[in-house]
């Protein structure tokens, strides 16, 4: 498949996405947030779910986490068209609370189709619920951030990198250095020309769409 043609099938799966009603989800939802950003894509990035910003606007990533994450590759010389960005759920849980297993279950065909169509070299899961689902694993973020690792993800050979979610560094300040290291290995992994990361801004607003607890309890490591 060429760039044309995969960008076209993707389109099209993201059409059908669209009226998906497998689980109790598609309820409450605005709309679905299938992703966004380059279908031919070396680099995709996989969250946890829509919060309220996500599922008004369609698009994943658009409230104070997705600015960090903007930022953080903006620290490795890279910008969201170059990269595809998705999540584990395509809607909004209520009141942005985890997403529950049979709700993952019912979701992950559109996550594995996208990386089947994609064929991305280097799949970057931001906090626990992505790595356990693409890891297969039942290892958490804490111990498996930051280390690659080679997994099949929809047919295709892939490399894994596991990094915390960058809603985990709006609570907690260290994290976000740790987020830096993290992302500083992006470009190796992809095998690209390493562009010294610049400082990023120290006091980020806290995220207003996610309840304030604290960031374990959300299960974003
Ligand atoms: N958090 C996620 O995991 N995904 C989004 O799209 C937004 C915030």
């Amino acid at each position: 498949m060429d760039a044309v043609e995969r960008a076209a099938a993707l389109r099209e799966y993201a059409d059908q996405t669209a009226i998906c009603t497998t689980c109790a989800l598609a309820q409450g939802r605005t709309q679905v947030v299938f992703g966004n950003g380059d279908p031919n894509a070396d680099l995709m990035f996989v969250g946890e779910a829509p919060g309220y910003h996500e599922d008004q606007q369609g698009v994943p990533f658009v409230g104070q986490a997705g600015k960090l994450l903007d930022t953080l590759l903006a620290g490795i010389g890279m910008t969201r068209a170059e990269v595809f960005v998705a999540n584990v759920l395509k809607c909004r849980p209520p009141g942005n609370r985890d997403p529950q297993p049979e709700e993952i279950e019912a979701c992950e065909s559109h996550l594995f189709k996208q990386i089947e169509l994609i064929k991305p070299k280097l799949v970057a899961t931001l906090g626990n619920f992505a790595t356990k689902l693409l890891s297969g694993r039942p290892a958490g973020i804490t111990r498996v951030h930051g280390v690659p690792q080679d997994v099949v993800l929809g047919g295709n050979a892939v490399t894994l990198y596991p990094i915390y979610h960058p809603a985990a560094a709006l609570y907690t300040r260290a994290m976000l250095t740790v987020l830096e290291q993290d992302f500083a290995r992006i470009p190796e992994l992809l095998g690209r020309a390493v562009t010294p990361a610049p400082v990023l801004d120290p006091e980020p607003e806290p995220e207003r769409e996610l309840q304030l607890e604290p960031a374990v309890q959300l299960g974003l490591f």
